[in-house]
């Protein structure tokens, strides 16, 4: 519709054709009123029935809510409208009819399970408060992709159809490949390291990650976003500052770009861009510090991944985002190198939410023999990863790198309890359409 207006820019003595959805009509007897939505907001449609066509008045009152139409008249200031500005429609037309019922109220009027939005996540979108959480999104993504590239990385993109997974083969999604075995991708782990070794040096990919997780938590999807970096000549305490600036540069854009959005969600008030740099603690640290808490039925020892009640409580204790370092070697995966000064202890980090695990990254094992014996010591055949190892022998620069889940960040920026309203259309163990 090339003469289409948006509703926000209707300005009184104008004459327009705005288009959406009928948001809600009010018959008050000799006056009437149609609100019209589209996506940059609402306007009022009014209907003064003796002054008026009664087929336009009819057609205008009797449309079901949620119908799309256009609306052609003059705009006039009117305080009392919603939004300060009203139309007197000279033609109204029906565009696409929608059913009497719906299966969800996009009006928000009446509350709906999340099983039902996302089913219709199409007529949930329309709500103001779940649209800006996608309109965030683009954001959270548009502010990372400028940060990594302020940072010099070059935007990649790796296949997600692998013959071999990386973090060992239990949660694997299999796929049948032209007859043979082949599997969605857990993590572009594996190609990220090789483009370090490459011209390219330093890279980032925003892309899906594939995770056959048995459990269906709030907090874990199936087919997630992974938000990866990975550089040359860089040690994992250089991956953490490059993390702390993007998570850092995510929520600075959504405060600077986005206030309609934070008010439709309800957050204009408590939203802060993190100040001041994270704290890195270390694991042994961080055990002490759950310990201490008290809140673990058992004490956490050396060598304990932590439960997700430790992290909890070690979040709650911190109150801010945070780095876990040197962790210990052996429940980190096997491409991360080990402490040069002692080998029980490894380079590999987690940034985390207060509430939550955000990030896995370090520093990565770049001396071939040990990188092969480290896939031994995983119970791995470095063999099925020849494609990746044999790269190792033909000048691998010392590098280090990170995972971030993109809809955890947004889930933990934006407080949501569950990370599938962050995702347009979740996969999780019962989701698999639409
Ligand atoms: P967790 O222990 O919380 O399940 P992880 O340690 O298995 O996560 P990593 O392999 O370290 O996950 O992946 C890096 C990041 O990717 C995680 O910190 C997390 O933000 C995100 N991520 C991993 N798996 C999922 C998933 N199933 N759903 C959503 N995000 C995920
Ligand atoms: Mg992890």
């Amino acid at each position: 519709m090339r003469d289409r207006t948006y509703t926000a820019d209707a300005k009184p003595g104008e004459t327009v054709t705005v288009a959406g959805w009928v948001h809600e009509t009010r018959d008050l007897g000799g006056i009437a009123f149609l609100i019209l939505r589209d996506t940059t907001g609402k306007i009022q449609v009014k209907f003064e029935k003796d002054e008026m066509d009664d087929d336009l008045v009819e057609t205008g009152l009797g449309v079901h809510r949620e119908s799309v139409i256009a609306v052609t008249g003059d705009v006039a200031e009117e305080p009392r409208a919603p939004t300060g500005v009203e139309i007197t429609p000279e033609s109204l037309d029906v565009i696409a009819e929608a059913d009497a019922q719906l299966p969800l109220d996009p009006s928000g009027k009446v509350d709906a399970e999340l099983s039902t939005r996302l089913d219709n996540r199409t007529l949930d979108l329309r709500k103001e408060e779940v649209k800006a959480i996608f309109e965030i999104r683009a954001e959270v993504l548009n502010a990372v992709r400028n940060k990594f590239r302020e940072l010099t990385a070059t935007e990649i993109n790796t296949p997600k159809i692998v013959a071999t997974g990386t973090e060992g083969g239990t949660e694997l999604f299999p796929i049948t490949y032209f007859g043979k075995e082949a599997f969605m991708n857990q993590s572009p782990q594996l190609f990220k390291q090789l483009m370090v070794g490459s011209g390219l040096e330093r890279v980032f990919e925003i892309g899906p990650i594939f995770r056959a997780e048995e459990h269906n938590t709030p907090r874990h999807l199936n087919e997630a976003t992974s938000i990866d970096f990975e550089s040359a000549f860089i040690d994992h305490t250089e991956a953490m500052d490059v993390c702390e600036a993007v998570v850092k540069a995510a929520y600075e854009a959504v405060e600077e770009n986005c206030q309609e959005q934070l008010e439709a969600l309800d957050l204009a008030d408590e939203f802060e861009a993190p100040e001041g740099d994270f704290p890195r603690l270390t694991y042994e640290e961080a055990i002490q510090r759950i310990n201490a808490t008290g809140k673990l039925d058992e004490q956490l020892v050396w060598g304990d991944d932590l439960p997700t009640e430790g992290e909890k409580a070690l979040g709650e204790d911190v109150g801010e985002h945070y780095f876990i370092t040197d962790w210990p070697s052996e429940i980190k995966p096997f491409y991360i190198k080990d402490n040069d000064d002692d080998e029980t202890l490894s380079t590999g980090f987690d940034m985390m939410h207060p509430t939550m695990e955000l990030v896995s990254g370090g520093q990565r094992e770049h001396r071939y023999d040990n990188l092969i014996t480290g896939f031994e010591q995983q119970g791995l055949d470095p063999d099925a990863f020849e494609y990746y190892t044999k790269m190792f022998k033909y000048g691998m620069p010392p590098h280090a790198g990170f995972g971030l889940g993109g809809e955890r960040l947004i889930m933990t920026m934006l407080g949501l309890g569950n990370i599938r309203e962050a995702v347009l259309f979740p996969r999780d163990r019962q989701r698999l359409s639409p």
